[in-house]
C-alpha cells in the first residue's frame, strides 16, 4: 500500500479544519462526527500497521503523545472514562480513536461502534472552537 491508497497517510492534509496538532511522531485531529463530544484520532506519521513494526523507542514515544492527549481531554470535557480503540482492520494505519465517554450517553457503557448512531457535525466554528481548545491544551 502506498501512501496515496491510504486515506491516512492523506488525513492530516484532507481535513485541515479538523487538525489539532503535530507532535514528534503523531498528528492528532479533531473526528469529523462529534456525537461523542471531544473525539479525537491520533495517528503515525508514517505508514505503520502494527505497534510492533516501530522501534522501541518510538513506540514508548508515541504511546507518551497518545496519553497526554487523552490527559487533555480528559481535562477539557471531563469524562467520566476516556476510551482508546486502535484496531486497523478497515484503515491499516495505525490510529487511535481517543473518546472521551459519558454515564449520560445512550451507548453508555458500551462501545462506540455498539450500535449505529447519527452522526453529529458540527458548525465551522465550532469545529475551530473545539480543535482549538485541544491545541491550547498540548501546547
Ligand atoms: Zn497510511
Amino acid at each position: 500500500m502506498n501512501m496515496t491508497d491510504c486515506q491516512m497517510c492523506r488525513r492530516w492534509e484532507d481535513e485541515k479544519d479538523l487538525q489539532v496538532i503535530e507532535l514528534p511522531y503523531s498528528y492528532v485531529t479533531l473526528n469529523r462526527d462529534q456525537f461523542f463530544p471531544g473525539y479525537t484520532l491520533l495517528f503515525t506519521k508514517d505508514h505503520v500497521t502494527e505497534l510492533f513494526h516501530l522501534d522501541r523507542n518510538v513506540r514508548s514515544a508515541l504511546m507518551e503523545e497518545v496519553s497526554t492527549v487523552a490527559e487533555a481531554l480528559y481535562t477539557i470535557y471531563s469524562p467520566a472514562k476516556i476510551n482508546y480503540e486502535l484496531l486497523g482492520n478497515m484503515v491499516p494505519h495505525i490510529h487511535w480513536h481517543i473518546v472521551p465517554r459519558f454515564v449520560s450517553e445512550p451507548l453508555w457503557p458500551r462501545p462506540i461502534w455498539a450500535e449505529t448512531h447519527e452522526e453529529r457535525f458540527l458548525s465551522p466554528e465550532e469545529y475551530f472552537q473545539h480543535t482549538e481548545t485541544l491545541r491550547r491544551a498540548l501546547s
